[in-house]
């Protein structure tokens, strides 16, 4: 076994409990979970109805200072529903990161629109955004209003920062950028609740900004999502857009004035976010400090680090990331195989966007540094529990 392997198996073995196997993120019920899903249960508002939903949405835009939140199905939903209601258009083009979970690229396709790729930055793995700024000078430029791309003609009307693993995105800078080319900004904080840029909640500097629950995220409503806005009017639309479009002032007639999907979370849903919700503040310091002991036992390890929490910012330690120094597929196969097979899960990321056959054709920066990610990233297990 090289040296780096076993060096990472003793880090790991030094922190993480005796027990096997260890995942790499479990949810836990430790609070009010049984006891809200039993009142839904026994109320009988079990799905598309019910006041937990509404009761969710005031506690996430309370937690997130996020003026509304309105409950989905699930993120990917949050995303489609956001995308639309932000703006985006068939023939439209969409900048995201190439390095990101396929549901960013999905739902702008989704929307008839065109992915278009940005390249990572090394320190927080999210989108480079100085490299993005040359990028657009020389690609792009600006027709009445609006951003277009040189060599497709097609409008380039908006971007998806994605707060990778929980590292916050410098949404300021972003802004900035944002306003100099025209962009409109829909948030992918799906990965991010308890993120900040300085002390503002990932997902409320965008026109919207789209959270998720599914089991796997930092709390979770078994499967749902949420999109964060600004203005009682566009929380409106999204509801209206994430409800079948109902004419709201019906009394039994089903007048639907568009197209809208059933993007619905459902009560029992939402009941068991209420209860998760409570707990984040704890699940974020367990967070803290596990990824501090890791910080501080990788410190002493050759060839890689841990990915750093910006001095912008502050990250939920959603998933922690290991880096090899150098990329290096082989090694970084060694390394899940062997973790892995001792009962350690271990995850590599996403492959790029572009290398996937539905996405190889669309339009894309040079993505040197995303490369490099996709072959030095180890997720490594990342439960509240493994302090305890
Ligand atoms: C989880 C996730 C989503 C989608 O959320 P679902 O609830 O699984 O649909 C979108 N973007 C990113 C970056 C995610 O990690």
């Amino acid at each position: 076994m090289e040296k780096i392997v076993s060096d990472i198996i003793h880090t790991l073995k030094q922190i993480l409990p005796s027990h096997r196997p260890i995942p790499l993120h479990e949810p836990f019920f430790y609070g009010n979970e049984k006891k809200y899903i039993i009142d839904c249960i026994d109320s009988r508002f079990v799905s598309s109805i019910g006041n937990y939903v509404t009761e969710f949405e005031n506690r996430i835009s309370e937690f997130t200072g996020s003026a509304f939140a309105v409950a989905t199905s699930n993120g990917t939903s949050a995303l489609h529903a956001a995308l639309i209601t932000a703006g985006v258009q068939p023939g439209d083009e969409v900048l995201m990161p190439a390095l990101t979970f396929i549901a960013t690229a999905n739902a702008a396709v989704y929307c008839g629109a065109v992915p278009h790729f940005i390249d990572s930055c090394p320190k927080t793995i999210g989108i480079d955004i100085e490299k993005l700024e040359t990028y657009l000078e020389t690609a792009t430029h600006i027709k009445n209003n609006t951003l277009i791309n040189n060599s497709t003609g097609r409008p380039v009307r908006a971007i998806i920062p994605v707060h990778i693993f929980g590292m916050p995105v410098d949404m300021n800078r972003l802004q900035d950028l944002c306003q100099k080319f025209r962009l409109t900004i829909i948030e992918d904080a799906a990965e991010s609740i308890g993120s900040f840029c300085g002390t503002r909640h990932t997902g409320t500097f965008g026109s919207c900004g789209t959270l998720s629950f599914n089991g796997n995220k930092t709390i979770t409503t078994g499967g749902g999502g949420a999109v964060l806005c600004k203005d009682e009017d566009t929380a409106h639309r999204l509801k209206h857009l994430t409800t079948t479009a109902r004419c709201t002032k019906a009394r039994w007639e089903y007048f639907h004035d568009r197209t809208g999907f059933n993007y619905r979370m459902p009560n029992i849903n939402a009941a068991l976010g209420c209860a998760q919700l409570e707990q984040l503040p704890q699940f974020l310091t367990k967070k803290r400090e596990l990824a501090a002991r890791y910080a501080k036992a990788f410190d002493s390890v050759k060839g890689v680090h841990m990915l750093k929490e910006p001095e912008y910012g502050k990250s939920n330690f959603w998933l922690n990331t290991l880096i090899l120094d150098k990329p290096d597929r082989k090694l970084l196969e060694d390394i899940l195989e062997t973790t892995n097979s001792m009962g350690i899960q271990t995850r590599p990321v996403w492959a790029l966007m572009n290398t996937l056959p539905m996405y190889r054709k669309c339009p894309s920066m040079p993505l040197e540094c995303a490369w490099k990610l996709e072959n030095s990233i180890i997720n490594i297990p990342s439960s509240i529990n493994l302090l305890d």
